[in-house]
């Protein structure tokens, strides 16, 4: 299987799935992700074991997706991956149009299991989170819908390597999705703040799991905490102009020289732009422009670190990792909400 995945070779696809630990999410043995370390993969036989060990489906290889998928089962999918918590009663099936029993026999003939059963299997990682926050086990296990502490308590050393009453002593980054007008970013956070914000096609992102996953040591793992809950919310304010200053804590660790650069760039204020040069000058040290610009790239969160506010001294836009078009929106959205007074935050 490992040559195989290895080798992207088609003929093994629907033979086996593999789970990245480190990302906690599965794929076909031709998925074009970048491979990870061996170490962290896993194999499985099928979709639904890869699912019930607490794996999320590849949104690029898409794992679940059947050549001859009805458009219902997409749009379930779907809701699924927004939002595993609400449980969808055959009731709710029904009020929908679609018949409970057509959806009972897709789901065990494709994935091995109830379609009541594949959306426990989805909300297994929050469990994670919860239990971090120390809350009972007995709470963690009912609201993950395990029906056995031992079930339970193997899918989730499958998961994430240790044992549900051992991760109340570690820590981990959260990783949360979030909308927004310029698409879908991706927000990390540790019990001390938020550390990762980037747009989630961004091609640096990998890169950026990586730097963390090093920096932090601990596992990346999906889920949520009150550092995200209020980036959602401040994030939602700023696209929508009335909010001008971030509160929610960050972590940024890096080397000096970063650090210099990014904590000035936390000081031009909304609406404002300066140059690399007056950058530079800023962190006492005129001549490296360069490296403030590199250090301005590495900047791992976005939009409240305002490395969007940093333009070329002809006035024209430079470079930004998500792109110059969303750079431009940034800047656009902050001097027309100025303009038009809105009350600051
Ligand atoms: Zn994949």
């Amino acid at each position: 299987m490992e040559r195989a995945y290895l080798e992207g070779d088609a003929t093994y696809n629907g033979l086996f799935f593999l789970g990245v630990r480190t990302t906690g999410i599965f794929c076909r043995p031709t998925c074009p992700a970048r491979k990870p370390l061996p170490k962290n993969v896993e194999y499985f036989p099928t979709a639904r074991e890869a699912l019930v060990a607490g794996f999320r489906p590849c949104k690029r290889c898409r794992p679940l997706d059947a050549d001859d998928q009805p458009p219902w089962v997409a749009d379930l999918l779907a809701e699924v991956e927004r939002d595993p918590a609400p449980r969808i009663s055959d009731g709710d099936l029904k009020a929908r149009g679609i018949d409970p029993a057509t959806v009972r026999r897709y789901f065990l003939r494709h994935y091995g299991m109830t379609f009541q059963a594949f959306t426990r299997a989805r909300r297994l990682s929050g469990a994670f989170h919860q239990i971090r926050e120390g809350e009972p086990l007995d709470d963690a296990v009912f609201e993950s819908g395990f029906d056995s502490h031992s079930g339970f308590h193997d899918a989730f050393v499958r998961t994430f390597g240790d044992t549900p009453g051992q991760s109340r002593n570690r820590d981990c980054v959260l990783l949360s999705w979030m909308r927004s007008p310029l698409g879908p970013l991706v927000a990390g956070a540790t019990a001390e703040g938020v550390c990762l914000l980037e747009f989630s096609d961004r091609r640096m992102l990998e890169a950026q799991f990586a730097t963390i996953r090093k920096r932090f040591a601990v596992p990346v793992v999906p889920g949520s905490n009150s550092h995200l809950e209020t980036l959602r919310a401040e994030l939602e304010r700023y696209f929508a102009g009335t909010l001008r200053e971030f509160t929610v804590p960050l972590v940024y660790p890096g080397t000096v020289f970063q650090l210099r650069v990014w904590e000035q760039l936390l000081t031009i204020p909304y609406g404002q732009t300066r140059s690399y040069q007056e950058l530079a000058a800023g962190v006492g040290d005129p001549k490296a422009v360069r490296a403030v610009g590199r250090a301005n790239g590495m900047n791992r969160i976005a939009i409240v670190i305002p490395c969007h506010r940093v333009i070329n001294k002809s006035g024209d836009l430079g470079g930004y990792g998500g792109g110059l078009r969303r750079k431009q929106f940034l800047l656009d959205l902050e001097r027309t909400s100025q303009k038009n007074g809105e009350p600051a935050a």
